[in-house]
């Protein structure tokens, strides 16, 4: 065993919510003691609109928040991803360290920035020190894809790896990345995805790797993970190198329970795993760390070229605002916003076209709160 004296901090609370059919992609994963309601029962969350598809899909979620009744108010914090300087970031930043949650859509990244321009999505999860990302892709009996049973949990390292942004040019010409591995971050997310397959029921945790070739990095990434595994015999463990386990995605994605993988494959592997079961439109995600949680579409995507359109699929971010109402122990409000949007995905059949539908994102947003409102649940005007 290994140790880690610290272990016990991340350690997550298991959570009593029960899962039903419809309610299965529920993400209620508590990892540590949100953020106390304030007076009357409300809790405030930052909201970042980002950019692309971002700001219109986040207005109908505070829609249909307020449609709902759902004691939360928002901070709206903007970040124009067209500058250079740190201020809006930092902003956004304290007012997360601030309320302790966020949601948030992604904030472009313009390539075409100087390379000191970090990514202000990177910049975020590890000034707050999320560092774990977790999605739950799970196949959806409304939508058309060629597999089908796919029930797959992605834990995912979200604070360094490739994603450390130390790059330099030594001389004209080359370049060295450098792509950081550390024992603490390791085990802590080995830690977290093996409790997470225990508090689930899970039966299988999947490290995913490329040891052969980054010997030392990889190899201290998946040294951890069997350290931590020794510590879960009820749960069994193996691992799979990631040129494998993209191509096992693609062909048999049944095969897979529970993964945990560095970040860059977590982010490749995310992205397959979303298109395995229907898309970006459809897949919520969340960061979690000690002190804040962020929640946002699994796969990060800003969705420019169909921004402003009404075409959207707002499935992913209402997803998303569902695991924060249960990360703010909301469950009440979490669950019957998730059935409704689980019943006009599955019986309703309501679907945006980026899923085969006709139907426009505000369709679908008035097909969810009538769902609401038809369950007998506390609605204010439509
Ligand atoms: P663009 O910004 O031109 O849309 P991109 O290459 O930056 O393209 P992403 O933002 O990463 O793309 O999105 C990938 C694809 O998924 C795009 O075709 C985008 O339109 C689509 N997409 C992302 N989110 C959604 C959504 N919520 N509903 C429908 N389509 C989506």
């Amino acid at each position: 065993m290994y140790d880690y004296a610290d272990i016990e901090q991340y350690r997550y609370r298991p959570t009593t919510t029960t899962t039903t059919t419809t309610a299965a992609i529920s993400m209620c994963f508590l990892l540590f003691i949100p953020p106390p309601a304030k007076y009357g029962g409300r809790h405030t969350v930052t909201l970042i609109p980002g950019d692309g598809i971002g700001p219109e899909l986040l207005n109908h979620v505070r829609e249909v928040f307020r449609f709902s009744c759902v004691p939360v108010d928002f901070e709206v914090v903007h970040v124009n991803s067209a500058l250079e300087t740190d201020d809006d970031m930092n902003n956004a930043i304290t007012a997360i360290r601030r309320n302790g949650v966020a949601l948030k859509g992604n904030i472009e990244t313009k390539h075409t920035l100087p390379a000191s321009v970090k990514s202000r999505n990177n910049v975020l999860r590890t000034s707050l020190d999320l560092y774990a990302n977790v999605m739950h892709c799970q196949s959806l009996p409304g939508v058309q894809t060629r597999h089908k049973n796919i029930d797959i949990m992605i834990i995912r390292e979200n604070t360094e790896g490739e994603y450390s942004s130390l790059e330099h040019e030594s001389v004209s010409g080359v370049v060295e990345s450098l792509k950081i591995i550390t024992r603490n971050n390791s085990l802590r997310i080995a830690e977290y995805a093996f409790q997470l397959a225990r508090d689930k029921g899970r039966r299988r945790v999947t490290a995913v790797h490329k040891a052969n070739i980054m010997k030392l990095g990889d190899g201290l990434f998946l040294q951890c993970c069997k350290e931590v595994a020794s510590g879960y015999p009820d749960i069994t463990f193996d691992s799979m190198i990631v040129d494998n386990t993209t191509m096992q995605l693609v062909s048999k994605p049944q095969q897979f329970d529970v993964m945990v993988m560095p970040n860059l494959y977590g982010n490749v592997v995310s992205n397959v795993c979303a298109g395995l079961v229907g898309g970006p439109g459809l897949v919520p995600g969340a960061n979690y760390g000690r002190d804040y949680a962020v929640f946002e579409t699994a796969t990060r995507n800003t969705g420019k070229s169909i921004a402003g359109r009404n075409i959207a699929n707002p499935t992913a971010l209402l997803l998303a605002s569902c695991m924060m109402l249960d990360h703010l122990e909301l469950n009440d409000h979490a669950t019957s916003i998730r059935n409704a949007v689980l019943t006009t995905m599955n019986e309703t059949r309501l679907h945006t076209a980026d899923i085969g539908g006709q139907g426009t994102t505000l369709e679908v947003v008035q097909s969810i709160m009538r769902i609401i409102q038809s369950k007998g649940q506390l609605t204010s005007e439509f």
